[in-house]
């Protein structure tokens, strides 16, 4: 039976890339090597670095005005390293409060300089995006969570401001084309769309990036992984190989634009059938439903388990919600096939017939 990843992270990636991966690991390129042990000096691994911030640049339709870097630490690193290399102890960072990681950044953050939280949707267990606030022209910069892989919400419009953002893009990188030009820092763990977990992507405005606001250790400075191209030490090369090998996957199937639009095409089946099923609800703000984690809840809370049970019968593996949301959470990012959400659309139809 086939079996349909919706796992929040790490999550599915594409088949051809799977494979690929794994040939890599017995004979990299035909060098008679696995991609698991050559030196990350080697020219075949310099070219992987190279290719995979060509394909970054390129499916973002962005230049030399950015850095790309493939650092360490997760996402999680990068709550404080924006914070610490960007905000200065008596400047300003403005922050839209949507859930689990926007808190966890808002925290890291408190440690360098002054937290602005200029919006909040924790009144409704962040089931929605907050419109209609103020951004004050002098924040150094506005941090946002672009798509919320908890509660399952997602900015379908950034926020209209010339300060610059910093956006944490996990769990929606590569899914859709965004206007660069907002964005002074965009930074996505790459494991829930774009690679294994153990590489994070950070793509930096330059003229930003000037702005620096203090000194760091080593490691945690922008500027050393810029002058090193991500090789000041060891890179994890075989995640940084695997996310160049989805990048030309994108490329292969058409790019951002193309991912948009079966992006949206998948969620709208879904989304569909949550609306129309009589034994399930959604979670988020119908507006700011997520193209991405699709968050529904049972109307009568017995059925939970069950459910999750005929869906493993399916082969839809993962489709638990998270904790803080209840119910059920299907990811169903780039690589997730229409087919996948079909047969989960089915198991909810046939659960109806079964229940109702
Ligand atoms: C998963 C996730 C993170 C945490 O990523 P790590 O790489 O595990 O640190 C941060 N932000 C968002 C939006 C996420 O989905």
């Amino acid at each position: 039976m086939t079996k349909y990843n919706f796992y929040a992270g790490p999550a599915i990636l594409p088949k051809e890339v799977m494979a690929k991966a794994a040939e890599s690991v017995v004979d990299f390129g035909g060098m008679g090597l696995s991609i698991l042990e050559i030196s990350h000096r080697s020219k075949e691994v310099a070219e992987v670095m190279t290719k995979a911030v060509s394909l970054t640049k390129e499916l973002l339709g962005i230049g030399d005005e950015f850095e790309v870097l493939f650092l360490q630490g997760g996402a999680s690193s990068q709550f404080y390293m924006t914070a610490m290399n960007m905000l200065g102890a008596f400047e300003s960072a403005g922050f839209v409060d949507t859930g689990a990681w926007s808190k966890k950044a808002i925290t890291e953050t408190m440690a360098f300089g002054h937290v602005n939280t200029l919006a909040s949707s924790k009144d409704k267990n962040y089931n929605y995006i907050p419109k209609g606030y103020d951004i004050p022209s002098d924040l150094k910069y506005l941090h946002i969570t672009s798509n919320n892989t908890i509660f399952g919400t997602q900015f379908h419009d950034f926020p209209d401001t010339e300060v610059p953002l910093i956006c944490d893009a996990s769990s929606e990188i590569f899914s859709r084309p965004m206007d660069m030009s907002k964005f002074g820092i965009l930074y996505a763990g790459a494991q829930k769309n774009l690679g294994p977990s153990g590489v994070t992507l950070v793509v930096i405005n330059k003229e930003f990036l000037k702005k620096q606001a203090r000194e760091t250790p080593t490691m945690l400075n922008y500027n050393t992984h810029v002058k090193k191209e991500s090789a000041f030490n060891t890179p994890p090369v075989f995640p940084i190989y695997v996310s160049m090998l989805t990048l030309e996957w994108i490329k292969a199937n058409g790019g951002l634009a193309a991912m948009a639009d079966r992006n949206a095409e998948k969620a709208k089946l879904l989304y569909d059938e949550i609306d129309r099923n009589s034994l399930f609800e959604g979670a988020a703000a119908t507006e700011d439903r997520s193209l991405m984690n699709v968050c529904f809840l049972p109307k009568n809370e017995d059925h939970t388990s069950a459910f999750i049970e005929k869906c493993a019968e399916a082969g839809c593996i993962g489709v638990k919600g998270h904790r803080s949301v209840g119910g059920f959470r299907a990811s169903i990012y780039n690589a997730m096939p229409k087919e996948g959400v079909e047969t989960l659309v089915k198991v909810m139809k046939d659960f109806e017939s079964a229940n109702g």
